[in-house]
């Protein structure tokens, strides 16, 4: 198969495809598990509110039958004391004994009455104790019908009633009173420390009452007047929270345990965050190794051309010197001419030596780019005059400029500069420099070459007044292998190795290197380099 020399090669391609691939796997499989992880966090806390409030109902109505048991116990305890009572309801003395008897067996009772067997109280209710609810239970429990627990609403508090019928058997007349109801009322406070303490962390327990749609009834800090708000009516946002709900046994409650406002939001956003994260660190790291594929390619791609310039190279450039020379030997060594005519054979000599020379400078150039590339060109720094360097190289590159018929200019206000450089290869760059710029002069033009010391180093310029560099090429001038199609520069020939090696040489010297150019004006090289 053949591969254009642009194209990215297949495995290539299909590198960067599963690479584009794997952050849309990881986002299916991320979003599956957010899904997953979201739906088991909800459905633990459904499961421990749905244990949480099954156990707590069943402690409540526990503890209910419990004093309507220790009551009961009272009350058959207490029978004289109760039909005493129900037959002088207006003696002190009695009431008194009965408070003081039920606050031994109930310290922390709210109130106590009596009641005939019709649930009509019959003790005086001086202190407004005794509330419609209240009336309502007794005769509920008067009628044998099941009087479900709940909060009575009171003035003084919000309490519970336990009633308990009581009967006393004294063999008397069936119309003389020997038998009613004791109810005593009770601060519900053992219910709301029963809710504080078998809460389960972010999870709050109401007993809310069934029978008036969503009435709050008792919460962990009290009975509803404790709470500080409106109305008790369970709002939308709350039956939203409601993660399960249980009967509580004999009562109108059903025992409620709501979530906290953010505790699921905010697990949802935590977990959404870390997907996220782990998504886009795998964006990242795609991103970053198709970066590098396409830079490993991108290199592959510059050493085909690379590759393909040097062939074009070795085909005209060396293979047209080489030929001249081949044909020069031949002639030596086919023909008598150079015992003929030894002028003429002395004048081919030298052609073949001209030819030999720029072979030799081809093969310098590629021998310096391939060093260059490996990273293997060699310096020697050490603390040289530039000027006098720069002199020597002038003077070495006068018999190029007047067999160009160009004129070589030195301008110098300093007499000596001294910087800490590789003397060869400035006399390289420079060369290189000077090189170009008698070839694109015009004939009988100058070149002009230029010293200043500047604060912290020296600023050499190799200036001509040839054509220019276009605007388009002069993004590549340093490139290797750039040379520029037009018709100008295009002629005078050259391999396009010299700029990009004068690049490499000024930045391994932690130099400069930059140029000025204007079609009317010619070309300026600047060369900075510190001391
Ligand atoms: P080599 O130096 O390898 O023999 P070259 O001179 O063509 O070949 P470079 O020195 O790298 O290669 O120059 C690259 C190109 O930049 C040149 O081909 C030319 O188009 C342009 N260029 C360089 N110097 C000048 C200049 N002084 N004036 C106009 N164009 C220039
Ligand atoms: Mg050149």
């Amino acid at each position: 198969m053949h591969i254009k020399k642009n194209d990215l090669l297949p495995s290539t391609r299909w590198s960067i495809v599963y690479i584009v691939v794997i952050p849309i796997v990881v986002c299916i499989f991320a979003s599956w598990n957010a899904y997953q992880r979201i739906s088991e966090f909800e459905q633990a806390h459904y499961r421990v509110a749905k244990s949480t409030t099954e156990i707590v109902a069943s402690e409540i109505s526990k503890r209910i039958k419990e004093r309507q048991r220790n009551l009961r116990v009272f009350a058959k305890r207490e029978e004289k004391l109760l039909h005493d009572i129900s037959r002088s309801p207006d003696n002190e003395a009695l009431n008194k004994e009965l408070n003081k008897k039920i606050k031994d067996s109930f310290p922390n009772y709210f109130a106590v009455s009596l009641a005939d067997r019709e649930g009509i109280p019959i003790i005086d209710d001086f202190d407004g104790f005794v509330g419609e609810l209240c009336k309502e239970d007794l005769k509920l429990h008067a009628q044998g019908l099941p009087q479900p627990m709940r909060v009575h609403p009171n003035t003084q508090e919000y309490h519970i009633d336990i009633i308990v019928a009581w009967n006393r058997d004294d063999g008397k007349a069936k119309n003389e009173t020997n038998g009613g109801l004791l109810f005593v009322s009770f601060v519900p406070d053992f219910l709301f420390r029963l809710l504080e303490l078998s809460n389960a962390p972010r999870h709050e327990l109401m007993l809310i009452n069934h029978t008036i749609k969503n009435l709050i009834e008792v919460t962990e800090s009290g009975t509803r007047i404790k709470l500080d708000r409106n109305d008790y009516l369970l709002t939308e946002d709350e039956k939203e929270r409601i993660l399960f709900s249980s009967p509580v046994e004999n009562s109108a409650w059903d025992l409620v345990a709501f979530r906290d406002e953010t505790l699921f939001s905010e697990y949802r956003i935590h977990i959404i965050n870390f997907n996220l994260l782990l998504l886009g660190f795998f964006i990242f790291v795609s991103m970053l190794m198709v970066g590098l594929l396409l830079r490993i390619e991108k290199r592959r791609i510059s050493a085909e051309e690379t590759k393909e310039e040097m062939f074009s190279l070795f085909n005209h450039d060396l293979r047209a010197p080489l030929n001249s020379i081949f044909g020069f030997l031949e002639i030596f060594t086919t023909t008598d001419l150079c015992i003929k005519s030894p002028e003429k054979c002395k004048h081919l000599a030298n052609r073949a030596f001209d030819n030999s020379l720029v072979m030799r400078e081809i093969i310098d150039d590629i021998l310096d780019v391939q060093k260059m590339d490996a990273g293997e060109m060699s310096f020697d720094f050490g603390e040289i005059e530039i000027i006098s360097v720069i002199k020597d190289t002038v003077e070495m590159n006068e018999s190029h400029a007047q067999m160009n018929n160009v004129k070589l200019l030195m301008l110098n206000d300093e007499s000596v500069i001294y910087i800490k450089a590789d003397e060869r290869r400035i006399k390289q760059a420079i060369t290189n420099l000077l090189s170009n710029a008698i070839k694109y002069s015009p004939e009988n033009e100058t070149v002009t070459v230029g010293i200043e010391r500047k604060n912290t180093g020296v600023t050499i310029s190799i200036s001509d007044n040839g054509p220019g560099i276009e605007k388009d090429f002069q993004d590549q001038v340093f490139n290797k292998f750039a040379q520029s199609k037009s018709k100008l520069t295009r002629r005078v020939g050259g391999t396009g190795l010299g700029l990009a090696i004068v690049k490499h040489i000024i930045d391994a010297h932690k130099g400069k290197v930059t140029f000025k150019t204007d079609p009317n004006k010619g070309t300026t090289f600047i060369i900075k380099l510190d001391f």
